[in-house]
């Protein structure tokens, strides 16, 4: 794949994909948290800088293929020329002659900033059309035209531009017009990854791929069934595996343990079981939780015991407890490599946040490489403060997810076709 440090954009036209899916204030519209508009600044400065121009493209929400007022583009705008030091120019639609016309006069130095580009279905290739109560024969009988529609739509986009640059990993486990399909219409010379989705792949795909051992992967959240390919995967990477949040209790009553009313997918039980096998076999040491916090109810004021492995009848656990963060933080400070998904309890609810805030100081404090993926964990180091002792925090839930589970990203096989 083309390095975009290595490229020169002077007197190119690049079509950037970038991550302007910002929160909005519901009554003004301003954006409440410009995060993804500066994390997009060092891929369009280099554009720039270079003397290219940049054509910007992003969604916002989820419009479904209809263009809708709070969610265009337009709110983004002043944020985005505050940041950059430089007016932008507001394309007003997506496709249609006027936006061709900006995109051919735009000149170096210039920035270009597309409407939503999930206000035409063609962006995620679904067929809105049909409205919500379409039948699956209906939206089958619909797809050949669909897609024919995508590729089209991706052609347009694709035309604006000399070179192709893709910079929102959080979409790019999504094949969509713009973040996949595109590509095809640019040589592999003109295609690159930005500085984002290149330290995404850094991270998640080289580190992991060859990581300097010992290797602790922390998994936790709610259930078992989400982050089951991510465990399976992981097996096979990893030299120890610790286990919390609510997934923790369907592995313990795998084990026989008791449970109380703790969260659990009895249906997994078998799979649980297989899973700790597996981990056996292959020689990784898998920890669950050795003692939690037992509360009487799902409630951050609920009454709250310090328990064993086994969950009192009418107790649920909502965290794990003192002895198992030492015991996790005593396995991270080994680590070379770690790598966090999911929280250790409800740490939403702060009698609940000293398990995933334990683990979070572990990591912080520890030297080896950090690499945190998924949203819950990330808004855990966010809020604990110690965000810039990470090596690596993902910008993307299910990207993130997907690229542990070893499934090929689309957005990034797309560059390197
Ligand atoms: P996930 O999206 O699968 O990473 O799960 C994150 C959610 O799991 C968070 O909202 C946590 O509150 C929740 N969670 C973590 N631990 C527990 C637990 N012991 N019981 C119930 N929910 C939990």
């Amino acid at each position: 794949m083309v390095k975009i440090s290595d490229y020169n954009f002077k007197g190119k036209k690049a079509i950037v994909r970038v991550d302007f899916n910002v929160p909005l204030d519901k009554q003004t519209f301003a954006v409440t948290d410009e995060t993804r508009i500066v994390g997009a600044l060092p891929t369009i400065n280099k554009i720039l800088n270079d003397g290219g121009c940049a054509i910007l493209m992003s969604h916002l929400g989820r419009p479904d293929g209809q263009k809708q007022e709070k969610f265009s583009m337009k709110h983004i705008v002043s944020t985005l020329e505050k940041n950059l030091g430089k007016k932008v120019i507001f394309a007003g639609d997506v496709v249609g002659e006027m936006v061709a016309k900006k995109a051919a006069d735009l000149k170096s130095g210039e920035v270009l900033l597309l409407e939503n580009l999930r206000f035409y279905e063609e962006e995620e290739g679904k067929p809105y059309h049909l409205g919500k109560d379409a039948t699956d024969e209906a939206k089958a009988a619909a797809k050949p035209a669909v897609k024919t529609a995508q590729k089209e739509f991706a052609k347009t986009l694709a035309s604006y531009a000399d070179v192709y640059v893709n910079d929102a990993f959080g979409t790019a486990h999504r094949a969509h017009a713009s973040t996949a399909l595109i590509a095809d219409y640019f040589a592999s010379d003109s295609k690159m990854a930005g500085f984002l989705l290149e330290k995404e792949i850094k991270f998640l795909g080289d580190t992991v791929a060859n990581p300097e051992r010992p290797f602790v992967a922390i998994v936790g959240g709610a259930k078992v069934s989400g982050k089951l390919e991510v465990l399976k995967s992981l097996i096979e990477k990893v030299d120890t595996i610790l286990i919390g949040g609510g997934m923790a209790y369907t592995f313990l009553k795998a084990q026989g343990h008791n449970i109380g009313n703790s969260l659990v997918e009895n249906d997994l039980l078998e799979t649980a079981n297989r899973i700790l096998a597996d981990a056996k076999a292959k020689g990784v040491k898998f920890l669950l939780p050795v003692d939690n916090l037992a509360a009487d109810k799902f409630d951050n004021n609920a009454a709250i015991d310090v328990v064993g492995i086994d969950i009192p009848e009418g107790r649920m656990a909502l965290d794990v407890g003192p002895e198992t963060t030492k015991l996790y933080a005593a396995e991270i400070a080994k680590a070379k490599t770690v790598i966090w998904n999911g929280p250790m309890g409800c740490f939403e609810m702060p009698n609940f946040a000293k398990g995933t805030f334990g683990v979070c100081e572990a990591v912080a404090d520890s030297s080896a490489i950090s690499i945190i993926g998924g949203g819950d964990s990330v808004a855990a180091v966010n809020q604990s403060g110690l965000a810039d002792k990470m090596s690596h925090i993902s910008t993307g839930g299910g990207a993130s997810l997907e690229f542990l589970e070893g499934k090929v990203l689309p957005g990034v096989a797309a560059l390197t076709k």
